[in-house]
This record gives C-alpha cells, sequence and structure tokens, in this order.
C-alpha cells in the first residue's frame, strides 16, 4: 500500500470512497488527501451532490423474491461491506454465467430491470395527475354535496361498482361531492374532501386482486396513500401532510 496518493489516484477512488467500499488503510489516505487538496475537495464535494440527487430522483423498486432467491443462491461470495457492486458482479459472472456473458450485459440487464417504470408508480403519477387537473379547472365535482346519500346514489348507473361513500365532517374531514375520473384506463369514482384549506381526491377504481395495507408515499410535492381493500383499490392524494392524510384513510378504511 501506498504511503501517500496524488490527486490522479484519489480521483480514482472517489466514487469507491464515497459509497464506503474501500478498506481503511486506502480510506484513510483519500481523508487526508482531501484535508490538503481543494481541487480534489471540489471533486468530492460535486460527486456527493449528484449521488444525492440521483438517489432523490431515482425510483427504487424492490425485486421479486423470486429474481433475489436465484441470484444469491448463485452467488458464491460472501458479500462484505468491502466488496464493491462490481466485484460481486464480476463474481456473478465468473461463477454463474457463461463465459460469453459478460459482465457489462449482467449489469445493463440490472440497470434497465431497476429503470423500467411499474405498474404501481403509472398509477400514482395518473392519480397525482388527476388530482392536479381537478384543482386547476372547475371540475373537481359533478355532484356537489356533503350528504353521502345524495353521492352515492349519483354514482348508481355511472359506474358497475358502488364505491363507498362516507362524510367525516365530524372528524374535520368534510365531503365535498364527487364526480368521474379516468384512472388505469377504467372509470374510477373519485371523492373529494376537505380538510382546512387542503383538498383531498380519493380515487377508488374495482380489482380483482387481494387487499393490502396502505402505503404511503410522496411524488411530484403532493402526499399519496394507496390500498386494496373489498375489492376496491384506493388511492388517496393532497397537499396535506402525511399524518392528517392517513387519519383520513384510516377513517375510509375503518367505515363499514
Ligand atoms: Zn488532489
Amino acid at each position: 500500500m501506498m504511503n501517500k496518493i496524488d490527486c490522479n489516484e484519489c480521483r480514482g477512488w472517489l466514487h469507491a470512497y464515497l459509497d464506503n467500499e474501500l478498506d481503511t488503510e486506502l480510506s484513510l489516505h483519500i481523508a487526508g488527501h482531501l484535508v490538503h487538496c481543494a481541487a480534489c475537495t471540489q471533486c468530492y464535494d460535486e460527486i456527493t451532490i449528484l449521488a444525492a440527487s440521483v438517489k432523490k430522483s431515482i425510483p427504487y423498486y424492490d425485486a421479486p423474491a423470486a429474481l433475489t432467491k436465484n441470484i444469491m443462491s448463485n452467488i458464491h461470495l460472501q458479500i462484505t461491506p468491502a466488496t464493491s457492486i462490481w466485484q460481486t458482479l464480476n463474481n456473478v459472472a465468473r461463477n454463474w454465467l457463461v463465459p460469453s456473458f459478460s459482465v457489462a450485459v449482467l449489469t445493463v440487464a440490472l440497470l434497465l430491470y431497476v429503470a423500467a417504470p411499474s405498474h404501481e408508480d403509472s398509477f400514482v403519477d395518473e392519480a397525482v395527475s388527476d388530482h392536479i387537473r381537478s384543482l386547476m379547472g372547475e371540475h373537481l365535482n359533478d355532484v356537489i354535496s356533503s350528504d353521502k346519500h345524495t353521492v352515492k346514489p349519483w354514482f348508481a348507473g355511472k359506474l358497475d361498482f358502488a364505491p363507498p361513500v362516507y362524510d367525516f365532517s365530524t372528524k374535520g374531514y368534510a365531503l365535498l361531492g364527487g364526480r368521474l375520473e379516468y384512472l388505469q384506463h377504467q372509470t374510477a369514482a373519485a371523492l373529494s374532501y376537505k380538510h382546512n384549506k387542503h383538498i383531498i381526491n380519493a380515487f377508488i377504481l374495482p380489482t380483482t386482486d387481494a387487499d393490502t395495507a396502505s402505503h404511503s408515499l410522496s411524488k411530484r410535492g403532493y402526499n399519496i396513500v394507496f390500498w386494496r381493500q373489498n375489492h376496491m383499490q384506493f388511492i388517496v392524494v393532497s397537499d396535506l401532510n402525511k399524518v392528517e392524510l392517513e387519519d383520513l384513510v384510516r377513517d375510509i378504511q375503518n367505515s363499514k
């Protein structure tokens, strides 16, 4: 191991250094170099900012359990913190894949797999767009009423399912009304609620998929909660804070 590293070596190791992939000795040399070298420190800062913004703007998806199992069972290598993903891929390629299958191809395949937009992603995007559109125009509601006995029958004959319609005025979430929306290539019910000055859209569409617990995320500055219950897919969108939005979600979930 060298005692000192120069700028070239330092720059070459910066990405791995940032990802904590280097051994302690080399990390110390780089840290030592950064203390004295303003140019490399600037380089390091730029990489840090880039990495943070990539992390923030790129969606991450969990691989299906079967794929993960399949890959992991074929890795004959203990992955330690000091092992970079490149080394791991290299080993996977050597131990598992046919020789002509290069690391680059595997990497590209994995990246494409990870980068492909999921069904969930397009669903959430569409709901957020519908929410924004409903606030921009004069089209928040086709039926304006805080009375569920007015709103619920309004949907009858317009939808081939009966969306659950409830008013939560007593809890601070007033039902404003309902309208039809088109979501995921089917007609959906949209209910709007108001909490303080925030408008909340709750989209409901039928599904044959099994029930799921609620899942919260934020996108384009909006909070979103979605879940499946009693063969209905729910997705709630608002600029309301996450905690208060989840309160409404619990009320909807517990309404029978
Ligand atoms: Zn330097």
